[in-house]
């Protein structure tokens, strides 16, 4: 009935196109050895769609997705005890932590790069944190000397102003901001966007002066400063992953945070913390199994015999046709992504209640992409001390730094500055990697791949090597990817935020509340909820994904510990 997983890794260029991440070379994503220690299944046949009840049931509880939060729930049970099984759409464990293995057809050359999570943000309070030093996983902290770069097309940004600037960006997004919402208490109709942008926002203090008080007034590129000011502050819609019109002011920093400074995961290897907690899920043969290739379509729960069916396809065929199956446990834990939910979820019978509706239909489920390219050599400038750089576009020219696609209405949004990533600091690879929020995230990922790794290595040329425009000496990479969170169907964007609109339907503001009630479970306790979305402290994050986990994995456990001794 099922093939070993060793199989399901050898068709790498298959689950590339499945997962909906294309690389411009061929692409595999779970290292073979890694795949070969877990018991991870990829099912072939059909089983009987119908149920005859009251079944004998198949695990004592079955986790929807293989993501971080459903492996840690998994984990917690198989230590609990349980029989586990987890059902996974695609052809790979990870969801939202995607390590790409991308080779170069012409140089045989192969690298690695984590086209979603990247970050282990905090070092202290963070169970992630604590994973990657238990299994001797390398954190790159970046030193405050090699901090960040601003690119200006306008020339070289005078030191003073592009310290300023960079101070004042980050002083008002991660302190100000958060201390105005909890000093203030704007409406929830307020946006980030209107403290953000607003003329007294501390964006841009002491610009004027700096410009007024000659020195730098008579470079070019210090010129209309606070309009820098503006496109460096909107690139931070990759963080939120929403344009900060949309993000609401009154929940922004309101939840608590891990302690400490935020690390990247070297080398592309994010993938190491979800294969070892699989490894944890099938350490005991009989109690934990990972199914790749179902997508579940119906959770259905018989309330009379007291078992949840949740019925799948395997989402290798089309919608009507190709086999099905039904599994039954006692209880089920959902992890399936908000965008999930929001757009393509199971049939669920019971319906939801109506809160949880509300939840799903009102949070916000934002876009951050990513394009990653490798060259042989770093070429650029100062390759060997910068971590990040922000390009700026000029300001009669906006489109340099618009992604191809951008819809006209929304390029009004403009002047939107561009991070960076240089790789040459971080694992000494000379990668760069751009990072692109809410709309030109989704005008880059609706564009083709090679129109987007074209438009971002000549960015790169223009902004990081001007001189070499002309005389065309740049290599052209080894090979280069882009992401596609926004059309991938078992993921739909990257992550939640609170927006700043009301429920289409009640007309109340949508609130962290709506986040904390994911984390209630429904139908008498047999249908719980995990993954990044129902974490009200730690939404949008891998450890607040893994602590959903841990948290149904316990409350599950705890409550068939009780029944298993006849407890009420
Ligand atoms: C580009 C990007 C960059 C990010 N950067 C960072 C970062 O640097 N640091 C950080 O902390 N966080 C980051 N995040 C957020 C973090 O990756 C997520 O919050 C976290 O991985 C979510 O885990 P999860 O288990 O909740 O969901 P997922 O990982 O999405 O898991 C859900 C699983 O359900 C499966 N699934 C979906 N539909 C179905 C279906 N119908 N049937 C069966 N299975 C289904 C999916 O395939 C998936 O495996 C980033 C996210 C993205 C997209």
């Amino acid at each position: 009935m099922t093939e070993s997983v060793k199989n399901t890794a050898a068709k790498g260029k298959e689950m590339l196109v499945s997962t909906g991440q294309t690389a411009v070379a061929g692409v595999n994503t779970m290292s073979t050895s890694a795949a070969d220690a877990l018991n991870i299944t990829r099912q072939q046949g059909s089983l009987p769609s119908t149920v005859s009840s009251p079944p004998t049931l198949d695990a004592d509880v079955i986790v929807l997705g293989a993501g971080i939060s459903g492996l840690a729930a998994a984990a917690e049970l198989v230590k609990r005890g349980n029989r586990v099984l987890v059902l996974e759409a695609r052809d790979r464990i990870g969801g939202r932590i995607d390590s790409r293995i991308i080779a170069s057809e012409e140089s045989g050359k192969a690298f690695r790069v984590d086209m979603g999570a990247s970050f282990v943000h905090g070092k202290y309070d963070n169970p992630i944190y604590d994973m990657t030093r238990e299994l001797g996983m390398t954190i790159h902290y970046t030193s405050p000397e090699g901090e960040i770069r601003i690119l200006d097309a306008d020339g070289p940004m005078d030191e003073n102003l592009a310290n300023r600037l960079g101070f004042n960006v980050s002083h008002t997004f991660f302190d100000a901001s958060r201390t105005y919402a909890q000093e203030h208490n704007p409406a929830s109709s307020d946006s980030l966007a209107s403290y953000v942008f607003a003329g007294n926002s501390p964006l841009f203090d002491g610009l004027d002066e700096m410009i007024e008080q000659g020195g730098s007034s008579n470079n070019a590129s210090n010129k209309n400063s606070c309009w820098k000011a503006k496109a460096l502050g909107r690139s931070f819609s990759g963080w939120t992953g929403a344009a900060l019109e949309d993000v609401a002011l009154k929940w922004w920093g309101f939840e608590r945070d891990t302690i400490g400074p935020d690390g990247m995961v070297t080398g592309g290897k994010y993938h190491q913390v979800v294969d070892h907690l699989a490894g944890l899920v099938s350490r005991e043969k009989k109690k934990g199994e990972i199914r790749l290739g179902e997508k579940v379509e119906s959770v259905e729960w018989c309330s009379d015999e007291e078992y949840v069916a949740v019925k799948t396809r395997s989402s290798a065929g089309d919608e009507c046709s190709g086999p099905t199956w039904v599994h039954t446990a006692s209880r089920v834990i959902c992890t399936l992504p908000l965008g999930v939910l929001q757009r393509d979820p199971p049939k669920f019978k019971p319906s939801l209640p109506p809160r949880k509706q509300r939840s799903i239909r009102s949070l916000g489920y934002g876009l951050l992409s990513k394009i990653a390219v490798r060259y042989e050599k770093a070429w650029w400038k100062e390759s060997d001390k910068t971590t990040s750089f922000f390009i700026l576009p000029r300001e009669d020219h906006v489109e340099e730094t618009m992604p191809p696609c951008l819809p006209e209405q929304k390029a009004a949004l403009a002047p939107q500055g561009v991070m960076v990533q240089n790789f040459v600091t971080i694992d000494g690879s000379a990668q760069l990697v751009m990072f692109l929020g809410a709309d030109y995230g989704h005008a880059m990922e609706s564009a083709k791949q090679e129109e987007c790794v074209e438009w971002a290595h000549d960015l790169f040329v223009r902004y990081l090597s001007p001189d070499s425009v002309e005389s065309g000496t740049i290599p052209k990479p080894l090979g280069a990817i882009a992401s596609s969170w926004s059309t991938d169907p078992y993921s739909l964007n990257s992550y939640t935020y609170i927006p700043s609109a009301v429920d289409v339907e009640d007309g109340l503001p949508v609130t962290p509340l709506d986040i904390a009630d994911f984390a209630v479970p429904t139908w008498n306790g047999a249908l719980g909820f995990a993954g990044e979305h129902t974490h009200q402290d730690r939404y949008a994050s891998v450890h607040g994904a893994y602590e959903s986990g841990i948290r149904e994995g316990k409350r599950v456990g705890i409550a068939l510990e009780m029944s298993r001794r006849g407890e009420e």
